[in-house]
């Protein structure tokens, strides 16, 4: 094994009574407890929401009299001491769920490859829904007490902030992140050096060194090219996410995959399952085998021997949304590959040789899916639409019997779920409702919770999120260069006491975002009607390279602009982890438009749902399976022949569903102003969709039906 040390960095100048806040700023253990948030916000809320919630920089800047001050107050102290107690006792690791149901996997150890991780905001190495499941899975692993690794890529620049110009143009700003302010943990040689793991590329080496990420109980591993010894663009590979050069991509899969194992050797790991989500870490199967064909193997046997430990989960429902690349590449960047591996180019080739129309390509779904033995779906849908896309592979089968499963996708409660939202459930449900949240017969409960406690947890909730969007457009106001319809547009006008729907997610095409504005007059009557009028907001930011989705944003802040919305149709700008709360906690309806079936999951929905909001969507993807009739509402219900009279469809569903039903339900009061049909609805919601669409029930799944199999 070779050694290691990790340092963390704590450098801040804090009394010596509650100098542990420094360690508590390194693992991000605190994003998910309220309390811990707290021992931050409660010394200074300004500051704190001023600098983003990153506990590095408020500790840094946090004049040492203000800590003084709070290490002498005895109710801070009494907060401290309990976290404090809390977190030690957490990271103990003693009576966890794998330890108590499955002592012996939990010997094992896995590693969990992915290209992005949404982890909190103050770390943007995530673009969208895949990186936040990422995210939430490492956490929930820790919570269950998995032993479980992530492996991933450290991007210099993380992912781009979005700017929206006066004619609605996306613009993306790149910054370098400052990896000082950010809960990095350096990883050292022996020698003190920085500890690196290198792979061959064909006429070079290039390399990358190791940063730690602390995830609860949980380690990320991230890989950053950033090295005096590459070439200048060597250290370039890791500083963005998702380049659209296709260089670039291939040079970013190679490192993941075959670095990522590289890792794992290095630090002498020796995981027993290696899950890849999505196929961009595919080549970590190349790898593995080559090491045992090294050994002595040959390649028949080495792949063989290694298909059992390898989980792929699929997440695209389109075969050209999977990561492919053409032949001459393949030659470019492995050709030294085939050779350690005993094949020939052809062999070699067949691998994952997809025909496409234009050509043969080399892709990483079908690398994955031939040699994993754990395969799986999102969803049940995408499970089935999964099952008949990759059909070929398994030519002698029937659709149904090719063999990928699904796993439907959840959301870490206590990332996603509203602090006083907690404290209702604490009250109601019993003191042991986090531990037991994946148990319906907990939220059978949900009834005992008075609609007058939780209505008015919901308008406090909604309140917080039109506060904190004013609060947003002060700020850019004050810096100039705002045009005041910017102001307006990104919801200076908001009111908090008018039914508000949200709709927030990458803008990709097939999301239709704009499908609610396609008969603009009619929305423009919406929002306006006197006694119950409507909100509606957006956001979301498109691929800086995909032209489509930045002209959807496009249409969609020029139907905001116009001044007959009354300020009422908003877009809210550079969607991130931190937007994403204030509105999945704060709408009352959240809308989701993707054409059926190219969804795979979704889950912004789902936090969504576990804070009270009503669904709205196209069953496609989770809705599918979590709607019942009674929990939310439906847009569209056949597969139509073609998209343009599905998009019809859907339009008119979509109108009469939201004048005929919601509308009406929510502004449907009894004498104490309480919408008691809309709250009937809601604890439907409730008691359907947050146990069965929680990380703890989906990550339990895993275990269950992948991880344990893969060690068999
Ligand atoms: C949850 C989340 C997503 C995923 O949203 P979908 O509606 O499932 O696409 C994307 N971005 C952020 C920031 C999220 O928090």
């Amino acid at each position: 094994m070779t050694h290691f040390k990790t340092k963390t960095p704590n450098n801040f100048d804090l009394p010596r009574r509650i100098n542990r806040l420094g360690e508590l700023a390194y693992n991000l253990w605190w994003t998910w407890q309220p309390q811990a948030q707290r021992l931050f916000s409660r010394i200074d809320n300004e500051l704190w929401e001023r600098l983003a919630h990153n506990p590095i920089l408020f500790l840094r800047e946090m004049g040492r009299s203000s800590m003084n001050e709070a290490a002498q107050k005895s109710d801070y102290l009494a907060n401290y001491d309990q976290v404090f107690a809390e977190f030690d006792a957490y990271m103990a690791k003693k009576g966890t769920w794998c330890d108590k149901n499955h002592p012996d996997f939990c010997k094992n150890q896995i590693a969990y490859f992915s290209m992005e991780f949404g982890l909190h905001e103050t770390l943007p190495i995530y673009s969208g829904g895949l990186g936040v499941l990422a995210g939430d899975h490492l956490k929930e692993a820790s919570d269950l007490g998995l032993p479980l690794m992530g492996i991933g890529l450290l991007y210099a620049e993380g992912y781009f902030s979005q700017r929206i110009s006066e004619t609605g143009w996306q613009d993306a700003l790149n910054n370098p992140l400052d990896f000082d302010a950010l809960p990095l943990i350096p990883i050292f040689n022996e020698e003190g050096e920085p500890f690196t793991v290198s792979v061959e590329f064909p006429d070079r080496r290039v390399s990358a060194r190791l940063w730690e990420v602390r995830v609860g109980r949980t380690p990320l591993y991230l890989m950053d090219s950033d090295v005096p010894e590459n070439a200048p663009e060597d250290r370039q590979l890791t500083s963005r996410l998702y380049w659209s050069d296709i260089n670039f991509r291939i040079a970013q899969e190679v490192l993941l995959g075959v670095g990522g194992v590289r890792v794992m050797r290095a630090l002498g790991h020796n995981p027993s399952v290696w899950h890849m989500n999505e196929g961009h870490a595919a080549f970590q199967i190349l790898e593995r085998a080559r090491e045992l064909v090294a050994e002595g193997k040959t390649f028949a046997e080495a792949i063989e021997e290694t298909r059992v430990n390898n989980v792929f989960t699929t997440h695209t429902p389109v075969p050209a949304g999977n990561d492919e690349f053409p032949l001459w590449m393949i030659d470019k960047y492995l050709a030294a590959y085939w050779t350690e591996l005993g094949l020939s180019r052809d062999e070699f080739v067949s691998l994952a040789r997809n025909q496409q129309p234009w050509g043969e390509t080399f892709s990483m779904g079908v690398l994955a899916l031939r040699h994993s033995d754990g395969r799986n779906g999102v969803s049940e849908l995408h499970g089935r639409v999964a099952r008949k896309m990759w059909n070929f592979l398994w030519e002698d089968r029937k659709p149904e019997d090719v063999p990928i499963g699904y796993v439907t996708n959840g959301v870490h409660a206590s990332t996603w779920l509203a602090r006083r939202l907690g404290v209702l459930y604490q009250k109601y449900l019993g003191a042991d409702w986090l531990e037991r949240l994946d148990d319906p017969r907990l939220w059978d409960q949900i009834d005992q919770v008075p609609d007058t406690a939780l209505w008015e947890v919901r308008m406090h909730l909604k309140r917080k999120m039109v506060f904190y969007m004013m609060e947003r457009t002060r700020r850019r106001w004050m810096k100039g260069g705002f045009h005041p319809v910017q102001a307006i547009a990104s919801g200076a006008l908001l009111d908090p006491y008018v039914l508000t729907i949200g709709f927030a997610r990458r803008f990709a095409t097939y999301k239709r975002a704009n499908l609610i504005l396609s008969d603009l007059d009619r929305v423009l009557g919406l929002l306006n009607e006197p006694n119950q009028p409507l909100q509606i907001i957006f956001a979301g930011k498109a691929h800086p390279a995909d032209e489509p989705g930045k002209e959807l944003i496009q249409e969609v802040y020029r139907a905001v602009k116009k001044a007959e919305t009354g300020g009422r149709l908003v877009f809210l700008e550079d969607y991130d982890m931190n937007v994403a709360r204030y509105l999945v906690q704060g709408v009352d309806v959240w809308l989701n438009t993707p054409r059926r079936p190219n969804e795979a999951s979704g889950t912004s929905g789902m936090k969504a749902a576990m804070n009270g909001a009503l669904n709205f969507s196209v069953l496609d993807g989770w809705w599918r399976e979590a709607y019942n009739g009674h929990n939310g509402w439906a847009i569209g219900d056949d597969v139509a022949p073609d998209t343009e009279s599905q998009d019809e469809n859907d339009i008119k569903s979509l109108y009469a569903t939201l004048e005929n039903e919601i509308i009406p339900l929510y502004y449907e009061r009894n004498a104490e102003g309480i919408p008691v049909q809309w709250i009937k609805m809601m604890k439907n919601n409730l008691r359907t969709i947050t146990p069965q669409f929680s990380m703890r029930r989906m990550v339990k799944e895993y275990v269950e039906n992948l991880y344990i199999p893969a060690v068999k």
